[in-house]
C-alpha cells in the first residue's frame, strides 16, 4: 500500500511529460513558420544590399531564394545558341552516382544556410540524359534536405522515360508530384522531330506534347505536376513572345519565364547581338501576349534589373493580376501578406494548411478585413460575368535577365578583393550580384555563388576538371548550324 501513492505520482508525472512533449510537437508542426526558418529569413534580409531591402522584397520576407546544382551532369545533347555551358561541358560523361552524391552534398550545405522548405533546381546540362532511376534518386536526395525541387529539361524525352522516373520498379509512384521546367525556343537545335525550328510557332505542338506526357502520367498513375515554360529571348524571336503566350497559355504551364539571352558560356554559340533587347522590350511583348498590363513591382525577388515576376491568372484570354500596384489598398494587402504568412509553407495538406493559416491570422487579425475588401476589387478587375463563365487559370509571368560574362568576371574580381567598381556598368553588375536570388552551393569553400558568377567563372573550371575525372566517349550530339 505504501508504494502505491509514489507509483501513481510517477505515472501521472510521466503522462504529463509525454502530453507536454506531444503538445510542443503539435505546436511546432502547426506553427506558420519554424523558428529555424525565421532565423534564416532574418539573416537573408540582413545580407541584402540596402537598395534591395524594400517593402516588395520577397527575399528575407517570404523565402530565402532559389538554390541550384552545378557540375552534377554538365553535358547535353542539344546545341543552343547561346549555351551557358563552357565548351568542355560535353566532354563529361553522365554518371548517376556522381550526380546523386554531389546533389546530396550541395543541397545539405544549402539547407544549412538557407533553411527548410525552399526552392531548388536540379539543373546542369540535360537532366533527362540521366537514367530515370538516377534522376529520381537525385530528386529524392535533394528533397531529403526539404527542398522543393524542379528538374530542368529541354523536354525532349519519351513518356516511358517520365513514367520510369515517376514510378518504382513495382509500378507504385515514388513521387506524389513532379516539378519540371521545359525549355522551348527556336534558338535550340537538336529536338527530335524538329532539329531546327524556324520560328516559335513550329514548336507549339512540341510544347503541347510535353504537357500531355504529364497529363497522361497523372491520369494513369495519379502523379500530379507543376510545369514551367522557359524561353530564351533573342532579337530574332522577341516579337514572337505574344504568339507563344496566346497559343500556349492554357496548355498546362503554370509559369512562363522569359530569359533574354546573355553573352555567357561558349562564345562559339553567340549568334546575335543580344544586347539589342531591353527588359522593357520583353515585358511589353508579354503584356501584348496576355492582353493586359502586367504589374511586376508588387513582389520583387532580388534586384529588379535581374528579375521581374507577376502573379495572377487567365480569365478567358486575358491575364488578370491578383494585385494592382496602382491601388494603395492592394499594396496594403501585399504588406499584410508578408507580415501574416512570413515564410509559411503553403504546399502542405489542406488540414495542416488550415491550422497554420488560422494561427497566422489569429496573430495578425488585421489581415482579415484587408482580404475581405480585396476580393470584390479582384472580381471587379476580372469581371464577374467572365469569372462565372471562365475558370480562373493561375499563371505566373516571369523574366530573368542574366548578365554578360565579361561584366560579371570584372565585377566578381573586384568583389573578391572587397572593392567597389567605379565603372557604372560594373558597379551595377556588382549590385545585382550582391542581391542575387539564385545561388549555387560550394560546400568545399563554404560559399554560395550567384548564378551569373557560376556560369561566367566557375562552370568552365568545373567542367574542365570533370572532363578529366569523368571523361566521355564522343557522342553524336547535335551541332548548332
Ligand atoms: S543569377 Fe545573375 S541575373 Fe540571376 S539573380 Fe543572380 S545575379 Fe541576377
Amino acid at each position: 500500500m505504501s508504494d502505491t501513492a509514489p507509483r501513481l505520482i510517477r505515472r501521472a508525472t510521466d503522462l504529463a511529460g509525454r502530453l507536454a512533449r506531444a503538445a510542443q510537437r503539435l505546436e511546432a508542426a502547426t506553427r506558420p513558420q519554424s523558428r529555424e526558418l525565421e532565423h534564416h529569413l532574418a539573416e537573408r534580409w540582413a545580407e541584402l544590399p540596402e537598395r534591395a531591402r524594400h517593402s516588395a522584397q520577397t527575399l528575407g520576407q517570404r523565402g530565402t531564394g532559389c538554390e541550384a546544382t552545378h557540375g552534377v551532369f554538365p553535358s547535353c545533347d542539344f546545341a543552343c545558341t547561346p549555351c551557358y555551358h563552357g565548351k568542355d561541358a560535353n566532354r563529361v560523361r553522365i554518371d548517376g552516382e556522381h550526380t546523386v552524391r554531389e546533389a546530396d552534398r550541395q543541397m545539405a550545405f544549402s539547407r544549412a544556410l538557407r533553411g527548410s522548405g525552399q526552392n531548388a533546381q536540379l539543373i546542369g546540362g540535360e537532366v533527362s540524359l540521366l537514367p530515370p532511376d538516377d534522376h529520381a534518386a537525385a530528386l529524392k536526395a535533394m528533397q531529403r534536405h526539404t527542398f522543393k525541387v524542379m528538374s530542368f529539361s529541354h523536354g525532349d524525352f519519351t513518356y516511358d522515360y517520365l513514367r520510369r522516373l515517376a514510378l518504382r520498379p513495382d509500378g507504385r509512384p515514388r513521387f506524389r508530384s513532379l516539378i519540371f521546367a521545359g525549355h522551348f525556343d527556336s534558338s535550340m537545335f537538336g529536338r527530335q522531330g524538329i532539329p531546327i525550328a524556324d520560328n516559335e510557332r513550329q514548336l507549339n505542338p512540341f510544347r503541347a506534347r510535353f504537357v500531355a506526357k504529364f497529363r497522361r502520367l497523372q491520369a494513369e498513375h495519379g502523379v500530379r505536376f507543376y510545369l514551367a515554360h522557359n524561353m530564351t529571348v533573342t532579337p530574332r524571336n522577341l516579337d514572337q513572345i505574344p504568339d507563344v503566350l496566346k497559343a500556349c497559355s492554357r496548355f498546362g504551364f503554370r509559369m512562363f519565364s522569359f530569359q533574354p539571352a546573355a553573352f555567357q558560356g561558349d562564345s562559339a554559340r553567340w549568334k546575335e547581338n543580344y544586347r539589342e533587347i531591353t527588359a522593357d522590350d520583353v515585358w511589353s511583348r508579354i503584356e501584348r501576349g496576355v492582353g493586359n498590363r502586367v504589374p511586376y513591382r508588387l513582389f520583387q525577388t532580388g534586384d529588379e534589373r535581374c528579375n521581374r515576376a507577376a502573379y495572377g491568372g487567365f480569365v478567358g484570354d486575358r491575364w488578370v493580376p491578383l494585385l494592382d500596384d496602382r491601388d494603395p489598398r492592394d499594396l496594403r494587402v501585399r504588406d499584410a501578406f508578408f507580415r501574416t504568412l512570413k515564410g509559411m509553407d503553403v504546399q502542405v495538406g489542406p488540414a495542416l494548411l488550415a491550422v497554420r493559416a488560422t494561427r497566422a491570422l489569429a496573430r495578425h487579425p488585421s489581415a482579415i478585413p484587408l482580404l475581405a475588401h480585396w476580393l470584390p476589387r479582384f472580381v471587379a478587375r476580372a469581371g464577374l460575368r467572365n469569372l462565372l463563365r471562365e475558370r480562373f487559370y493561375a499563371v505566373t509571368l516571369v523574366m530573368h535577365r542574366f548578365m554578360d560574362q565579361d561584366d560579371v568576371s570584372a565585377a566578381w574580381e573586384l568583389m573578391e578583393r572587397g572593392e567597389t567598381a567605379s565603372d557604372p556598368k560594373i558597379k551595377e553588375t556588382q549590385e545585382r550580384l550582391a542581391a542575387c536570388s539564385y545561388h549555387f552551393p560550394h560546400p568545399d569553400t563554404g560559399r554560395l555563388i550567384p548564378g551569373c558568377a557560376q556560369h561566367a567563372i566557375y562552370d568552365p573550371i568545373e567542367s574542365a576538371a570533370l572532363a578529366r575525372e569523368l571523361p566521355r566517349e564522343p557522342r553524336g550530339d547535335y551541332a548548332s548550324p
